[in-house]
């Protein structure tokens, strides 16, 4: 987790406060004595900045009853000078190198603590740690309860996403200045990290380049294959903002085929399904329906084209201050979707040996209908034409 102290008013203390109040009711709500958060992007939900993780113990101890208390290590105690945990009056223990920080940590837990619930990126062995340093304590996970709150983003958060958004649509927009027969997977993929940054990320976080077969591999990064005349290529690129918030967008190209050729018909027709499938789920989305009704918007689709055994992924991914978190858009989640959810709806086909189209936007629910974070076209590219 980087730090960065230029944060936005997406995490005013006031939402920070009001944040910390939810949970400590959701840790109510499930039972949880405490609620312990560990560095990540948690810590930065809830608190407004984060650290890096390792194996000193940082930890955000949020009680069911009771006020919120940081214990962290003596020597970053300098490091949360400033942070919004000093407007939000939480008081800040510290422990010593060759102190037990497990004792320090019991100490400020509520006395009659017993269920203490860890977010989801705790390391195991600070989580088995912190249980063993409370008499008859039992572990559970908070990460549920928390994503109550953080799968429901603020008109800041959206704000967030939208700005993220749009600077992923503008490094799509430019593909055709780098990707084009000839030149490696690898070769793209690096001039596309350095377009991430340029158009305002703080960091590329993935660049997918999946050019013919590689494309058949969704998670496939990139290669020293030589992109050929006539390819289909995957790009699916993103990363984080100043703001903490992430983008994520795919878009899918065909390289020109050799000689003013034709582009392959399968290639189109592929195409063309996945484009129909993604819009249909995008126009699914809306207050009241659940998660898998938009996964089974796409894939109704493409299952009906006889595709369906080559739509290997779930629809979709909640998006925020990660770049997967809940609610996902897959078989079996009921979640209802309410407004100010934010997800991917990213459907692809997967010819194995072949190729891969995928199409993805970040939406947001809306009041009445799909907010769309990317607005970049979805219409065929053909790029490096000479
Ligand atoms: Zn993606
Ligand atoms: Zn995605």
């Amino acid at each position: 987790m980087s730090i960065d102290q230029s944060r936005t008013a997406a995490d005013g203390v006031s939402a920070l406060a009001d944040r910390l109040a939810r949970l400590a009711g959701q840790a109510g709500v499930t039972g949880a004595d405490a609620i312990l958060i560990s560095p990540g992007p948690d810590l930065e939900y809830f608190l407004g900045h984060s650290v890096g993780s390792h194996e000193r113990l940082t930890c955000l101890v949020v009680p069911a009853a009771g006020e919120p208390a940081l214990l962290v290590p003596t020597l970053e105690r300098p490091g949360w000078d400033g942070t919004p945990v000093e407007s939000l009056g939480i008081p800040i223990s510290t422990w010593t190198d060759g102190e037990d920080p497990y004792r320090a940590l019991a100490a400020v837990l509520p006395p009659d603590a017993r269920v203490l619930a860890v977010d989801y990126h705790m390391p195991a062995v600070h989580a088995l740690n912190a249980q063993a340093s409370v008499t008859g304590a039992e572990l559970t996970l908070a990460g549920e309860a928390i994503a109550e709150l953080r799968m429901r983003k603020s008109n800041d958060e959206i704000a967030a996403l939208a700005a993220a958004g749009a600077a992923i649509d503008r490094v799509q927009l430019r593909i055709s200045e780098w990707l084009r027969a000839g030149r490696t997977e690898n070769q793209v993929a690096a001039d596309i990290a350095q377009a991430i940054v340029a158009e305002g990320h703080q960091r590329p976080d993935f660049v997918i380049v999946g050019s013919g077969p590689n494309g058949a591999s969704p998670h496939h990064e990139a290669s020293d294959r030589v992109i050929e005349p006539g390819d289909v290529v995957v790009i699916d690129i993103g990363g984080p903002m100043p703001s903490g918030y992430f983008s994520d967008c795919t878009r899918t190209y065909v390289v020109a085929p050799p000689d003013g050729g034709q582009i392959a018909a399968d290639a189109r027709e592929v195409y063309d399904l996945v484009r129909r499938a993604q819009a249909a789920a995008v126009a699914a989305v809306r207050p009241g329906v659940s998660a898998e009704s938009v996964d089974a918007a796409a894939r109704t689709v493409i299952e009906a084209a006889g595709f369906g055994n080559y739509f290997i992924t779930r629809t979709g991914h909640g998006i925020g201050l990660e770049v997967h978190e809940h609610p996902y858009m897959v078989v079996g989640n009921k979640q209802v979707l309410e407004p100010g959810m934010a997800f991917s709806v990213e459907p692809g086909i997967y010819l194995p040996g072949r190729f891969g189209v995928r199409i993805e936007d970040i939406v947001v629910v809306g009041d009445h209908g799909p907010v769309l974070m990317n607005t970049a076209p979805t219409e065929l590219t053909i790029v490096g034409a000479s």
